[in-house]
């Protein structure tokens, strides 16, 4: 299956779907370390490659693992970077499987040979420019002695078929493209030039492409090799030539925009940290998930909450107040062998866009969203008067005690049931602090206040340097990070993921300007 060449946007939906039904998942470096997120958390994960040359474990053992698995019933996903069948070794590995009776699919991916181009802003072809391209190894040599057949490719060949090699290669197409190139980038540049390709061809490195840390470096077939070494380019690399390479000037788009290879701390809990993460690295940033907070069961093992649910149908309002909230009513309802009809006439309200949506996912259409977030305004925009109303409110065991006290105090009846408690996670606390101390984060992220509170914790002494950006999603959190961290450097204005995100790009980007 192909992974894709980093970003993990870039996987196909079937491999996505593979990735859920994997038994077992076995990978090497290419492949982005978030796509194991889409595997169950109790498959076996089997890391087998370092670097791009040397294999952490031989192709043969590779290959025997591979078909050992699979022949004991378990469900094996061969994750490869890009694409499996472009030099990914991933033929070898199906004709293996196929000799030992081993049915396989094939899972294409996103080959780095076009996708690491793309997001440097360089189109492989072009009207003006290309009508053809090529995808070239640049490691002939090491290429044939790994698959292990033996055969030196540069002994074995002789000089004579060397050169009618790179004679096909320099005119094989428009726009050249060379993995596996970046150590032999002087032969092949010197090879080209002498069969005829001008030293005025434009040439791109595309170091890391797709990923947060990609770095792109141009120059021509003549300077490309000084360009290499001064900036340091190492693999993995793609080596583009051509007149499309120009594009790069007019179409980079990637690695421009202000959020792009900055370090974000994403302290939500691990449940939800992916639609934030996903956001940040739609953007170029690269996020660092930190899960200060942790769902568990509340305390006394949902007993009031499955004891309200029975009577549910006996309020006139259910207010829902996080995600979390909704996902555990419905789970201990469905356990109950119940469902949605539970709810019987009793309005719903979703305080926010997110809870709302895990709401529409089951079907229920919430009868009020407040435009703000804060209690104090979800009070103040309840669309009818609450004296006299039943109002049951699922949440989290800590929440603060704002909004059912005002309603307590406009005469409602109201009731407050643990639906879940968010629990101090301290893996990766030691990381993090090192990060701190190191000035390696460009920001950090509150969702809450709890995630204030729980990073404090978690980190320490360790104070937040000060050109580290401090990012809150809105006045309640602000206030908090205000009191046990410092000042915030910007509050959303809209408080959702995408205001964060937002005012993040622009403030960010301000700072650019300064
Ligand atoms: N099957 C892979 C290629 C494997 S060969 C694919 O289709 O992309 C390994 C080579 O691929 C590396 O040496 C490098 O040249 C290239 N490569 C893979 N991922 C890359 C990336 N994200 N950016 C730049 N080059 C990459």
């Amino acid at each position: 299956m192909g992974a894709g060449p980093g970003d993990p946007g870039l996987i196909t939906v079937a491999g996505r779907d593979a990735l859920a039904r994997a038994d077992v998942v076995v990978y090497d470096r290419l492949a982005h370390p978030a796509l194991l997120g889409h595997a169950p958390a109790q498959a076996e994960r089997v890391y087998v490659g370092k670097e791009a040359q040397r294999h952490a474990l031989p192709q043969p053992e590779i290959n025997a693992l591979l078909a050992d698995r699979a022949l004991a019933g378990k469900t094996v996903v061969r994750l490869k970077g890009g694409d499996p069948f472009v030099f990914g070794r991933g033929g070898e590995e199906a004709e293996h499987l196929r000799a030992r009776g081993v049915p396989f699919v094939v899972v294409p991916g996103v080959t780095s040979a076009i996708a690491a181009p793309a997001y440097a802003g360089i189109p492989v072809t072009h009207r003006d420019a290309a009508s053809s391209f090529a995808v070239v190894t640049g490691h002939e040599r090491d290429d044939a002695r790994e698959t292990g057949g033996g055969r030196a490719a540069g002994e074995a060949t002789g000089e004579a078929e060397q050169r009618r090699r790179w004679d096909r290669i320099a005119h094989a197409a428009d726009t050249l493209v060379f993995l596996m190139g970046v150590e032999a980038l002087g032969e092949i540049t010197t090879r080209l030039m002498e069969n005829g390709r001008d030293p005025q061809t434009p040439v791109a490195l595309v170091e890391w492409g797709t990923w947060t840390r990609q770095r792109v470096a141009t120059g021509t077939l003549a300077t490309i090799v000084a360009v290499a070494r001064d900036s340091g380019i190492k693999p993995p690399a793609v080596t583009v030539v051509g007149e499309v390479v120009r594009w790069r000037e007019r179409l980079a788009w990637f690695d421009t925009g202000p959020l792009f290879g900055k370090r974000v701390l994403v302290t939500r809990a691990r449940e939800q940290a992916s639609a934030l993460s996903e956001r940040l690295r739609q953007a170029g940033a690269e996020p660092v998930e930190f899960p200060t907070i942790r769902i568990e069961p509340p305390d006394d093992g949902y007993a009031a909450l499955d004891d309200v649910l029975p009577k549910l149908s006996g309020y006139d309002w259910v207010v829902f107040t996080s995600a979390n909230g909704v996902a555990n009513v419905w789970e201990r309802l469905g356990g109950a062998g119940r469902d949605a009809r539970a709810f019987g006439g009793a309005k719903i309200a979703a305080i926010g866009p997110a809870t709302a949506a895990a709401l529409g996912e089951r079907g229920i259409r919430s009868d009020f969203v407040p435009t703000e977030f804060v209690a104090e305004a979800v009070a103040a925009q309840f669309p009818e008067p609450v004296g006299g109303r039943r109002i049951l409110l699922p949440r989290a065991a800590e929440a603060r005690e704002v909004l059912p006290e005002t309603w307590r105090a406009a005469g409602a009846t109201v009731d407050v049931v643990p639906a879940y408690r968010t629990v101090l996670e301290t893996d990766g606390a030691a990381a993090i602090r090192d990060m701190l101390r190191d000035g390696a984060l460009d920001v950090i992220t509150f969702t809450s206040s709890s995630t204030v509170k729980n990073f404090r914790e978690a980190v320490g002494d360790v104070p937040v340097p000060a050109a580290t950006v401090l990012a809150a999603i809105g006045p309640v959190t602000a206030r908090t990070c205000r009191e046990l961290l410092r000042e915030p450097d910007l509050v959303a204005e809209s408080y959702t993921i995408d205001g964060l995100v937002d005012a993040l790009a622009a403030r960010l980007k301000q700072g650019e300007n300064e």
